[in-house]
């Protein structure tokens, strides 16, 4: 599943719920009513799948509440809802307005179950129930007249095409709202809020596939005199061109983050330790030669790293960034321009020292 799939899913989800809810409130009354109408007029058949449905809404309310699979329970409660009323529309006894409940599908189909499956469950009833029309007021040129037949098809169609446009465009809008909450203005780099959902995404694949993960965290060495020497722009620049060459010298499955500041970090799925510190090498290299022309000047930069691998660094991402923070402040510390991974001591504890007797 795409993310892009998967985040609007996720947007949507509270929206949906609530429309849901609503929409089971609305049928559970209305059927209510409406069975004691049928019951009233004897209408038998009518009244009997209605109770069936204030039944089954109720059952869906119940269990929609603390759901995270809205359009399941939506498709659940649609599929019976549509069969109910073209149920209703091929009865000889009902009325010719119960063909007016066509309008409101496009709208319930799109709210509650994105603008795919919204726009097919729609096309798919109308046409549906177009058919339907036809065939029981076949012979009747009065209901079949040319002027109230092409109102309602235009009608119908308006409310179709407007309910899938705004669908499309809430969509997009919340997807381009969120990707601007998780992307770092400066750089275009995905931000701390971004690093993280991944991060709780790849340590669940990582602990199901039984692969190694590793993050990276990289610091800029001396940074503040460049902006003191040449100013924050000449800063600005450097930061850009370190996120580009990040982006340039990672797996896509890789993600590369500003953390804040100077300061970077990078998740490697499928990454061992050993891995990932010849990946940093490569990126500390690169930046190291890397030449930055602002006005007229040759700027240069190195930086200082840590490795923290899923497992022997602990299993959240609180614990892994601050495994990789302390080796890229020891980094610093001997002396910067140099990546510092976990030890074999590291490793051994993290698996439980074979040398350690103090369990027997
Ligand atoms: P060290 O080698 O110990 O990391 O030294 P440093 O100078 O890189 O570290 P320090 O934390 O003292 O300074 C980081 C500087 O990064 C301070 C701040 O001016 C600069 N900085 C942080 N964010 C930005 C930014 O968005 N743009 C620019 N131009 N500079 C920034
Ligand atoms: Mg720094
Ligand atoms: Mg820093």
């Amino acid at each position: 599943m795409d993310f892009q799939n998967e985040s609007a899913r996720t947007l949507g989800r509270p929206y949906r719920k609530a429309v849901l809810k609503a929409l089971l409130f609305l049928t559970i009354s209305a059927g209510t009513i409406i069975v004691g109408l049928n019951l009233a007029q004897g209408h038998l058949p009518l009244a009997v799948a209605e109770t069936g449905m204030v039944l089954f809404s109720v059952y869906v309310l119940h269990s929609v509440r603390n759901s995270r699979h809205i359009e399941r329970w939506a498709m659940v409660f649609l599929t019976p809802f549509c069969i109910t009323m073209l149920f209703s529309m091929m009865l000889p006894t009902s009325s010719v307005t119960v063909f007016l409940w066509v309008l409101i599908i496009p709208v319930l189909a799109h709210l509650l179950l994105g603008r795919r499956a919204g726009l097919m469950v729609s096309c798919a009833f109308m046409t549906i129930t177009a058919v339907i029309f036809w065939y029981r007021h076949q012979g009747q040129p009065d209901v079949l007249a040319a002027s109230p037949v092409a109102n309602t098809v235009l009608v119908a169609l308006c409310i179709l095409v407007f309910s899938h446009v705004y669908e499309v465009t809430r969509e997009r809008s919340e997807l381009r709202l969120l990707q601007l909450a998780q992307t770092d203005a400066l750089t275009g780099l995905p931000n701390r809020i971004r690093l993280k959902e991944v991060f709780e995404r790849e340590r669940k694949r990582a602990e199901r596939e039984q692969t190694p993960f590793s993050l990276i965290v990289l610091d800029l060495d001396y940074f503040k005199a460049i902006n003191d020497d040449h100013g924050h722009e000449a800063g600005d620049l450097l930061l850009r061109q370190v996120a580009d060459l990040l982006r340039r010298c990672l797996r896509a499955s890789d993600l590369p983050a500003r953390l804040g500041g100077e300061e970077f970090g990078v998740l490697l799925p499928n990454t061992s330790a050993a891995q990932a510190a010849e990946v940093s090498e490569k990126i500390r290299s690169r930046i190291g030669s890397m030449e930055v022309v602002f006005e007229e000047k040759r700027l240069g930069v190195t930086l200082s790293g840590g490795i923290a691998e899923l497992g022997t660094d602990g299993d959240s991402l609180r614990s892994l960034l601050r495994a990789a923070d302390n080796r890229m402040y020891e980094a610093k510390a001997a002396g910067r321009n140099q990546i510092i991974q976990p030890s074999t001591d590291d490793l051994f504890s993290a698996l439980g020292n074979p040398d350690d007797d103090s369990h027997t």
